[in-house]
């Protein structure tokens, strides 16, 4: 596989050249095209094999520009640490593609947070307790994600978070594309697919 298959846009091409990637790692390669035809996706894969970019570049290859102030994509993970990781990594890859994105998480400043989301944001990424907060509260309107992204799903039920994420997903939009990554297939992950998903496809590595 090569960058060249996946037929990116310039503004991709041109960071992955920057950064000097050679060609996609296989969560990559196999996620690119079932996250680019829209279908559910659980991608069963651990940390180092490059998972973040493997939902964050379709969804960068995909995301229109817009002036529109509601998020089109919700990405969440278990812990602080993860959102500020992926909100840079996103960072990274659209170093050449005006899109807005904001972290949130639990111990942050929830005023800066609702300023921020004044402004308008295309990407949210943020641990389940804070955006639910968020919503209820109606700092954060999610009328419009149509994209949602569960990464280190095991983690997060670990951390005892099932029915906060089960409350969550209440709040979304019903007609939205579900993309969940997780280290290991457990019980728990699986119910939680049986429950919000939609015949996914599955890819390990
Ligand atoms: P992750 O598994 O998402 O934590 O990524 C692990 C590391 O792999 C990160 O530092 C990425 O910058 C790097 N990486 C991601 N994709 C590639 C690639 N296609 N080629 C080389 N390195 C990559």
């Amino acid at each position: 596989d090569t960058f060249d298959s996946l037929q990116l846009k310039n503004p991709l091409i041109n960071v992955i050249t920057d950064l000097g990637f050679e060609k996609p790692t296989p969560i990559q390669a196999q996620a690119y095209p079932v996250i680019l035809s829209g279908k559910d996706l659980v991608g069963i894969s651990q940390t180092g094999t490059g998972k973040t970019f493997a939902y964050v570049l379709p969804l960068l290859q995909e995301l229109k520009f817009s002036k529109q102030s509601t998020p089109r994509i919700l990405i969440l993970v278990p812990t602080r640490e993860l959102v500020v990781q992926v909100v840079e990594q996103i960072e990274i890859l659209a170093k050449y593609i005006n899109v807005r994105v904001l972290g949130v998480y639990g111990e942050s400043n929830i005023k800066v947070q609702k300023e921020a989301l004044l402004e308008g944001q295309d990407i949210i990424v943020a641990t389940p307790g804070r955006l639910y907060d968020l919503i209820i509260n109606r700092a954060l309107q999610p009328r419009d994600i149509n994209k949602l992204v569960i990464d280190e799903v095991d983690v997060m039920l670990d951390l005892g978070f099932r029915v906060q994420l089960t409350n969550l997903f209440e709040l979304l939009p019903t007609r939205r594309q579900n993309i969940m990554f997780s280290a290991t297939m457990t019980e728990e992950v699986d119910a939680l697919i049986e429950d919000f998903f939609t015949t996914p496809q599955k890819i390990a590595v």
